[in-house]
């Protein structure tokens, strides 16, 4: 069965997510732990985790994975960010150990201006230096559209990550980052392209999390900005391919496309399974 969801708000407390995620017919979500703009968050308390984690079990809305904020660069030159980056990151660890999640995915940084290599390698030894936490979760490594500094946006800097980090690593693919980073999937017969290059440069089975989004921004633009599913540049014929992949239909699907007059996200997931083949 496919693993459907969004990226939902915790506006209203954690424990609403359940509730909204079944409102609008998903069965897999995503979420931040607090405010994504903000440096000063404090971890989720051991009563709310607990909590959370008891309705986690009891609800068929799996898997959930925790969005780090926006701020954190790894990769920055700058000892105080870094540093900052690093602690921002490690309580999100213990947010996810206490609330049972066993996903965090994060955008892994953004080299500004130095060499991509060295922004890399600070990447890895940022992760490395988080020594004293012992828990279960795993580090997704989103890969990113490419704008800018921005690092991650190849399969080879992704594989470069997972070799050479100490943690429980895996990749989340976002389709719209890989669209505009210019790995088309627009069809079938590129969406297999691109995934056996993924397969021989990373392996699959480090794919643990999907976002499928459209791409306002055109092939191999280094865009990042989402579309609604099929009204975008990836465009219909890319999702049903997507959607009933032999292999990526087994992979947890998390859309976090925007909510305007064109459409909602009940819109978005009824249009999507709209397309899945039975
Ligand atoms: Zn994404
Ligand atoms: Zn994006």
């Amino acid at each position: 069965m496919h693993r459907i969801g969004f990226h939902i708000s915790v506006a209203q407390g954690f424990l609403k997510v359940f509730d909204d995620a079944k409102t609008l017919g998903a069965n897999c979500c995503q979420i931040f732990t607090h405010s994504p703009r903000s440096w000063a968050f404090n971890v989720v308390s051991e009563d709310i985790g607990k909590l959370f984690k008891i309705a986690y079990e009891k609800n068929n809305i799996k898997p959930i994975v925790v969005h780090d904020s926006y701020l954190p660069n790894l990769a920055s030159k700058d000892c105080t960010i870094r540093d900052k980056s690093i602690d921002s990151i490690k309580k999100e660890l213990i947010s996810c150990n206490r609330m049972g999640i066993k996903f965090l995915n994060i955008h892994p940084g953004s080299h500004k201006g130095q060499n991509k290599k060295e922004g890399l390698k600070q990447i890895c030894e940022s992760l490395n230096s988080i020594e004293d936490y012992v828990g279960d979760v795993t580090l997704l490594f989103e890969n990113t559209s490419g704008m800018g500094y921005v690092l991650g946006s190849t399969f080879e800097e992704l594989k470069y990550l997972l070799d050479n980090t100490n943690f429980q690593c895996g990749v989340t693919l976002d389709t719209c980052h890989l669209f505009t980073s210019g790995y088309d999937i627009s069809n079938s017969d590129a969406l297999e392209n691109t995934l056996s290059n993924f397969d021989k440069t990373v392996g699959l089975e480090c794919l643990k999390i999907i976002h499928l989004n459209d791409s306002q921004g055109e092939f191999n633009s280094k865009k990042d900005r989402h579309e609604h599913i099929g009204l975008g540049n990836i465009g219909q014929e890319g999702f049903k391919a997507i959607v009933n992949h032999e292999y990526l239909k087994n992979i947890p699907m998390i859309m976090e496309t925007p909510v305007n007059e064109k459409r909602g996200d009940k819109e978005n997931i009824t249009f999507l399974k709209g397309m899945i083949k039975t």
